[in-house]
Parts: structure tokens; sequence; C-alpha cells
């Protein structure tokens, strides 16, 4: 029998930490990718799904577990896994043609055959008669075909994108993908497999065979899915809509690891998500009255709030977390107190918030704390940023003190100033 054409086993991977300890980032994470595939790695961010594709490219080295390349394991760059990016990467002072030819300088091909090469990959990714323009000429669509005709040129077997489709507007983001579908369908694209890394739950249920949802804290691969449904596909189906609510569904499930709401318990080391007070008000006005009257499917209150499932996801888990609402099973429901502060007048709205703040946000109780106990009620951000550092990445530390800051200044248990740094207390009583 054939090997698989990538072989991923109990892969772990973790970073640096400030205070000298590691970061866990992917955990356990097991993954075989037949040929004809395209597999969808959907997840919140910080899951990992970046780091995953970076390992298996071979751009860095798993800290633990293998990752196997059709039979080999994969030590370094390896020649046959192209990647397409988010943000293009093109070389603003070369041409198209010259961009997608760097793809194959390292092949040490002839010169006639990288041209051959890169001209029949601008033909077939829709890009004749641009051979010879610049990116700062070319529309943001026009520039992605450009990243994918690099990552194709090289033929590779496996091509992985990570969110390539996320920087571009909503029309074009789609032409792209159905474009890529058909290519695919086809067999005119020269690879085997896909990995697509995404945030989009539709995107993924549009494009890929199987869905592999992600954990956050560390990145593990909580469930899959299989998409069987024929391309091309289409959103308003119902099987398509039954699989999009499948998978929020998984997503906000009770004891999963890919939610950190009330379920799990919130310590003052928790990762926040950093939700403004308006978004906070926001929908739980939307959701209090009728239609809703306090609950609803979370795929339908994205699509007519215009957001997509991880925009709407941190609001819905910050909402959580203060006991404004209950998510579960695809759906989220306000709580009592939830309906209460979408009623309230600004005033007592502040107070409701402040008391669940310090009642549910540890982190928010532990900064008032150390401000009452100090004398002159003022201590420095770096106070605070260094203890979450000791059990977060910095850029987590960073957000999470920022998500407080905000919610602390809203509620006026606290206050910052940007200039000195330091967190202060108005009233310390
Ligand atoms: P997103 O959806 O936002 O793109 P992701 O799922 O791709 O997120 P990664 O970029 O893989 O997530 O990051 C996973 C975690 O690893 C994050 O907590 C991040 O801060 C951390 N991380 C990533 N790269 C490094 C690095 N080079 N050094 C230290 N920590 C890192
Ligand atoms: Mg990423």
């Amino acid at each position: 029998m054939n090997a698989p054409l990538l072989d991923i086993h109990d892969l772990r991977h973790t970073f640096p930490k400030a205070d000298g300890g590691d970061l866990l980032v992917l955990d356990g994470i097991e993954l075989q990718i037949a040929q004809g595939q395209i597999v969808g790695l959907l997840g919140r961010t910080g899951s990992g799904k970046s780091t995953l594709l970076r390992l298996i490219a071979g751009l860095a080295q798993p800290s633990d577990g293998t990752v196997t390349y059709l039979g080999q394991p994969v030590l370094g760059p390896a020649p046959g896994i192209a990647m397409v990016f988010q943000g293009f990467a093109l070389f603003p002072w070369l041409t198209v043609l010259e961009n997608v030819q760097l793809g194959l300088e390292a092949l040490g091909l002839p010169d006639p055959e990288i041209r051959k090469r890169a001209l029949a990959a601008i033909d077939l990714i829709g890009l004749d008669g641009y051979e010879s323009a610049y990116p700062r000429e070319l529309s943001g669509g026009m520039r992605q075909r450009v990243g994918f005709a690099r990552a194709l040129v090289v033929h590779p077997n496996i091509l992985l994108m990570d969110e390539p489709f996320s920087a571009l507007d909503v029309l074009t983001a789609e032409t792209l993908r159905t474009d890529f579908l058909e290519l695919w369908g086809d067999g005119k694209l020269p690879i085997k497999g896909v990995i697509l890394v995404t945030h989009n739950i539709e995107e993924a249920v549009l494009m890929c065979d199987r869905i592999l949802l992600f954990s956050n804290n560390p990145g593990r691969i909580i469930r899959e899915i299989g998409v069987d449904l024929r391309h091309p596909r289409n959103r308003l189906d119902p099987q398509f809509r039954d699989l999009v609510e499948k998978i929020y569904v998984a997503m906000t499930a009770r004891g999963t690891a890919a939610q950190t709401g009330s379920e799990k318990q919130i310590t003052i080391n928790t990762v926040l998500p950093r939700v403004s007070a308006n978004l906070f008000s926001g929908l739980a006005e939307t959701l209090a009255p009728a239609p809703y009257n306090g609950k609803a499917d979370l795929p339908v209150l994205a699509d007519e709030l215009h957001m997509e499932g991880d925009e709407l996801f941190p609001v819905a888990e910050a909402l959580q977390m203060f006991h404004f609402a209950e998510v579960e099973g695809g759906d989220i429901r306000l709580t009592d107190a939830g309906k209460q502060f979408a009623e309230l007048g600004t005033d007592d709205r502040k107070k409701l918030f402040q008391r669940q703040l310090l009642q549910y946000i540890p982190l928010a109780a532990h900064i008032r704390r150390v401000l009452q106990e100090r004398t002159n009620h003022l201590a420095p951000k770096s106070r605070f940023l260094d203890e979450l550092e000791d059990h977060m990445s910095t850029e987590d530390a960073e957000h999470t003190l920022r998500a407080v800051t905000a919610w602390g200044r809203y509620a006026e248990a606290f206050a910052y100033d940007d200039d000195s740094g330091a967190f202060s207390l108005e009233n310390p009583s």
C-alpha cells in the first residue's frame, strides 16, 4: 500500500516563555492525509494552526513527535510542500512573472523551463496578460492569484494555505475559492492534497472533505467532521446549513476545550478575549428583545450581524465569562443578569458590569486588591504583565491585560494611565 501523503504522529510543540518555562502550543496531534483530500483546520486564534503548518512545511521542528511526508521524515524545508499566505508575501519590486519564477529558482531548472512553467502557472490561475505587471498595479484578489501561482509552479504534492482568502473582500474571496475548487475538481492543479487553515466555518464547509476542529491552550484536535456534499456546494442547501450548525455546536459544546466559558474554571491566568464594553452591550441589546427574546442560534445571529463565527465567538465567550449568557449547543442564551444588563440605563449598567467583573474575572479582582493594599493606590502595568507572562505567551499576556484594562475602566473598578503605564484607584473604598 502507498504511504499516506502526510502522516503526523503524536506531535507536540512548545515555545519558550519569558520565565524560562515552556508554553505548550500543540499537543497530541495525530493526522493522516490521503491523496485527493482537502483538509480544513478550524480553530480560534492562538490554537496553533499556523504553527502546525510551519512544522509540516519543515520550517521548524516539532518539540516531540514526527511529521512524515510520503514515508520520509520531514527534517527541513520539504521540496514537495508549498505554502500560500494570508498576506500574499510578494516582492513589490518584482513583476508577476518574476515573483512566480522565484518559486522555481531553488530547483535548479534550466531558464527556458523556468519561464515555461511560470507562464503555465500564471495562465492556469487566470493571470494571463499580467506577466509584466507589478504587485502594486494589481487588486488584492489578483495579488493572491500570484501567491497561488508561485506556490503551484513548483508542482508541490501538498499545498498548505494559511487563511488565503481572509484578507480579500467577500466577493473576491468567493470568486477565488470557486475558481480554486473548479481547477481542483477538474484535476488541473499539480497537487495531491491541500491543508486549509481558516477561521471561517462556511469556507471550511464549502471547500473541505474533512474539517478538524482545534481547541485552544493547548491546540488539540477535538473533533473531526467529514463533508460528503458534492461540488459545487450551495451555501443555502439544508445539508450545508446542517453542517455549519454542527460545527457551531461542536465549538460551543460544554466540557470541550474549544470554549473557555463558565464551565471551564477561570483563574487569574486565564487568557481573556479582547471584547469592548460596547460590543458587550451591543450583543446583549440585540439578544434581549424580540425576535430573539434572549436566545439565538449562533450561526443565525452571525449571519444577521454580518459577523464571521470567529468574530462572534469571543463576544459570546466574554458574555459567558461575566455570567451574562450561557453558550451551549450552538445557541446563546442571556441569563437574568444578562437581560438586566441589556435593559439598564448607563449608570446602573456600569454598576452591574462592575459587580460581575469583580466577581467572575479573577484578574480584575486581583488588580483591584493590589491597588487597595498599596498606600498610594498605584501599580505599574509591568507588575501584572510579568505575572501573566509566567503562564502565557507575551502576546496573550498583552492582550489579556488590555482586555481587563478596558473592562476595568468602563466599570470604573480601576483606572489606567497610558502615559505613565500605571494602574490606579479612583475610589479606593
Ligand atoms: P491565528 O488564528 O490567530 O492565526 P493560530 O492558530 O495560527 O492563530 P499560532 O500563530 O500558531 O496560532 O500561535 C499559537 C500560539 O503560539 C500563540 O499563543 C502564539 O502566541 C504562540 N507563538 C506562535 N509563534 C511563536 C513564537 N515564535 N514564539 C513564541 N510563541 C509563539
Ligand atoms: Mg495563524
